[in-house]
């Protein structure tokens, strides 16, 4: 089923390592199973033995982490009525090509919060499907009214369909719900602090938990041993997410001064999602160039300051955010804002590998680290618009499995049959 090898060499190419672990002289790296068993530097390593694969012309770096995302199986977006329209079942089944999608676009490893993040990571795991390696939430908290619910449909309807909220409030309630997501499989815990906009009365600019609540929400998720991610896009919200001490900040939209300050001193990790707001801008809108515009001076302050910036694209459907491609479009918004393109890539790779407490084997080419690896086409580091499409993402690795190979490097394409090549 799989391009599975024992030992691999990977040389005579440009290395982009962005925990700069590698020496800069390297040209190929040596894979042994599922991890990086050497660095090939002057030609000091005998390779006549192994498969090897020449990437002359090629830039290989570490796979890409998004860490805000929803693998949903949903084809359209909006208007969240139709999402109960979809069954779960075609849902399902079409989040099996979502994350085939995500996987062929550099990504390897990515936080989902959805339905099916739990069950395609087993499938995943197990080598019955392609996809990137998953970090479930499950569903994420939100508080009644929010983005949990849908007007005019049924409550049951809505438990049973929503993709990506469960609606719960209250002490005992979050506490309870919190380690059902645990016991679930959730590795990872999302909330919404305050709304998203996904109805009228869903306003994004309003607080929807009290602190306490927040408290308990944060509380609990650490001492279930997770870590929590934060939904803010009001100033406020940032505030009372600071104040309760959550790992990760969520869209982080108008923060003020004071809250630029604190997460900066906090160190709490930060997904800007700059591209989700494109998605729902017309053409010559001013009002969203004005806040791209003090979006990206926010980006620019928080990079400058060493903030840990992450990616988080919030894919979540077809239509409006093609799985993968949406991701790496969230790179050239970086760029846009001003940030040089290899701490980009740093971005999109070592910083969500910290976030994730991973570090030392996702997001570098250093020696024991996992080999989830991409080859792109020419120089991303000289021309980042490489970026934009992910046909330039001609090779993908995880775990030391070859599952992309558009330009037949390791003398087979096993993904040329599509997501399920039996
Ligand atoms: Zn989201």
């Amino acid at each position: 089923m799989y391009n599975e090898l024992s030992r691999m060499a990977i040389v005579n190419c440009n290395m982009i390592d962005p925990s700069k672990r590698t020496p800069t002289d390297s040209t190929g790296i040596i894979i042994e199973k599922n991890l990086i068993a050497d660095l090939i530097i002057d030609n000091s390593i005998e390779i006549e033995q192994m498969q090897t694969i020449d990437a002359s012309g090629l830039c290989l770096l570490p796979g890409f982490i998004d860490c805000h995302l929803h693998i949903t199986g949903l084809a359209q977006g909006y208007p969240p009525a139709l999402w109960l329209s979809q069954t779960k079942e075609e849902r399902q089944v079409r989040s099996i090509r979502q994350a085939w999608e995500l996987l062929m676009s550099g990504f390897t490893t990515v936080i989902d919060i959805s339905n099916n993040g739990h069950v395609l990571k087993d499938m995943i795991s197990r080598g019955e499907i392609y996809g990137p390696r998953i970090i479930p939430c499950l569903r994420g908290l939100a508080a009644p009214g929010g983005a949990g619910y849908i007007p005019n449909a049924k409550q049951s309807e809505i438990e049973k369909l929503h993709p990506w909220a469960i609606t719960c409030n209250g002490t005992d309630n979050l506490i309870t719900e919190i380690r059902q997501l645990k016991n679930d499989g959730a590795e990872f815990i999302k909330f919404w602090i305050s709304g998203a906009g996904m109805h009228d009365q869903d306003d994004e600019s309003k607080v929807q938990y009290s602190q306490s609540e927040i408290n308990t929400i944060v509380g609990e998720t650490h001492r279930c041993g997770l870590k929590i991610q934060a939904h803010c896009t009001c100033s406020s919200a940032v505030k009372m997410a600071i104040e309760g001490e959550v790992d990760f900040i969520i869209h982080g939209f108008g923060m003020d001064h004071a809250s630029k300050e604190s997460l900066i001193k906090k160190g709490i990790a930060w997904a800007p999602t700059c591209e989700i707001e494109s998605t729902f801008s017309k053409p010559g809108d001013k009002q969203f160039d004005e806040f791209i515009t003090h979006h990206y001076q926010t980006i620019l302050e928080f990079y400058n300051s060493s903030c840990p910036i992450v990616l988080g694209s919030d894919t979540f459907a077809d239509d409006r955010t093609p799985f993968g491609k949406f991701g790496l479009r969230e790179m050239l918004n970086f760029i846009d804002a001003g940030i040089p393109v290899e701490d980009v890539i740093k971005i999109a790779t070592v910083n969500g590998a910290k976030l994730l407490g991973l570090e030392n084997l996702l997001g570098t080419l250093a020696i024991g680290a996992t080999a989830d690896l991409i080859l792109m086409n020419g120089r991303p580091d000289k021309d980042p618009s490489l970026l934009n499409d992910p046909d330039n993402i001609v090779f993908v690795m995880r775990e030391g499995i070859v599952v992309k190979d558009s330009l037949g490097l390791s003398g087979g394409c096993p993904n040329q049959f599509g997501p399920l090549c039996i």
